[in-house]
């Protein structure tokens, strides 16, 4: 049954956790359920290692490293730094070390087209960090769903609203480039390579015969829906392209807020991604991009003429407070189409 009240956040790495941060006091985190994006999903060592889900994570339960918005703050690299030792010890080439295709697609399914040795972790994860992955592949080695795993790590952190993930099912976001002819992983991209590659293309791998979690397309269903300044390509591609994901969204009241101001990013890929896969790199491309949104949140100075009802505010959130007021703007776009 839809309910005003109940709210489902659209969650990518930075930009959805940043609004999450401050919106407690407009959205009761008790009637919130947060959707993280997989497709940056990876696995590095026979770890399953989820960065968006990680991040609302941390986030929620008041640990993450808000210098950099992943990791937990404080945390030691003592086994990632030992790693590195050991492995410059014994001459081991620098990676990305891919994993061959044959071992990309047996085993585990979730982990899918995005395995890595851990002989050469180009991520950094901490051993706190660490430790929430090791207790997600082996819950997942005991059958539990990612949906499940994910919230039993959300009851450890305590995290105060319910997260889940956009499907239970391997989707592997994978970004073909013009250097070279084997597509690279989008952590591979973005942290390997710090975007630096030219991208051709963006594929969503196994998203054809992926479901999205039953638990995603209910909270969708349930309530208005709040897309977060996100990445409109890496973040937000892999959940439309899931068929039940994009129908719920067409039918539910969808407010997005522009992760740029007109034409310029705050920050991340966004622009390159939009540009490589031939959508303007702006406002109007990310609106374009959202035809399911029924109303936007911009920047006051984004004059950016748009075909839907829009809220005008400060969107750069540098602390809870600026996300309140972000969070306000959505509650009000969210009342201007009935929601
Ligand atoms: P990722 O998972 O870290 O790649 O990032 P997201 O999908 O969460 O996207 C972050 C997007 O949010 C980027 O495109 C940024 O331009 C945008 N962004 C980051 N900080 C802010 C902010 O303070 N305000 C707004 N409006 N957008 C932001």
């Amino acid at each position: 049954m839809f309910s005003p009240d109940m709210t489902t956040f659209l969650a990518g790495g930075t930009g959805t956790p940043k609004l999450l941060a401050g919106a407690g006091d407009v959205f009761d985190p008790a009637d919130t359920t947060v959707v993280c994006n997989t497709g940056d999903d990876v696995e590095f060592g026979g770890l399953f290692v989820s960065p968006d889900i990680d991040t609302v994570l941390f986030d929620g339960g008041g640990v993450l490293d808000r210098e950099f918005w992943w990791g937990i703050e404080g945390d030691t690299t003592t086994t990632h730094d030992e790693l590195e030792r050991l492995a410059d010890a014994a001459g081991i080439p620098e990676g990305p070390r891919y994993l061959d295709a044959d071992a990309q697609t047996s085993g585990r399914d979730i982990s899918r087209w995005r395995r890595f040795s851990g002989a050469r972790e180009f991520m950094t994860f901490g051993d706190e960090d660490r430790a929430v992955h090791v207790l997600r592949t082996s819950l997942l080695d005991e059958g539990e769903s990612l949906t499940e795993v994910t919230r039993t790590l959300a009851d450890a952190f305590d995290v105060p609203y319910d997260v889940v993930p956009m499907s239970d099912d391997p989707v592997a976001t994978l970004i073909h480039v013009e250097e070279r002819a084997d597509p690279m992983h989008f952590q591979e991209y973005w942290v390997g390579e710090r975007a630096a590659p030219t991208v051709a293309d963006v594929e969503f791998r196994g998203a054809d015969a992926a479901t999205a979690a039953t638990a995603a397309v209910d909270a969708i269903r349930e309530g208005p829906v709040v897309v977060g300044p996100s990445n409109p390509v890496t973040s937000l591609g892999p959940m439309l392209a899931l068929d039940a994901l994009r129908e719920a969204l067409d039918e539910t009241r969808v407010v997005a807020v522009s992760p740029f101001v007109e034409d310029d990013v705050f920050s991340g890929p966004a622009a390159d991604l939009m540009a490589g896969t031939g959508r303007e790199a702006s406002t109007r491309g990310v609106a374009d991009a959202y035809d399911f949104a029924d109303a936007f949140v911009l920047d006051a100075a984004d004059g950016t003429d748009l075909d839907r009802p829009v809220v005008r505010t400060d969107t750069r959130m540098d602390d809870d407070e600026d996300a309140e007021r972000v969070a306000r703007a959505c509650r009000d776009a969210l009342a201007e189409v009935g929601a």
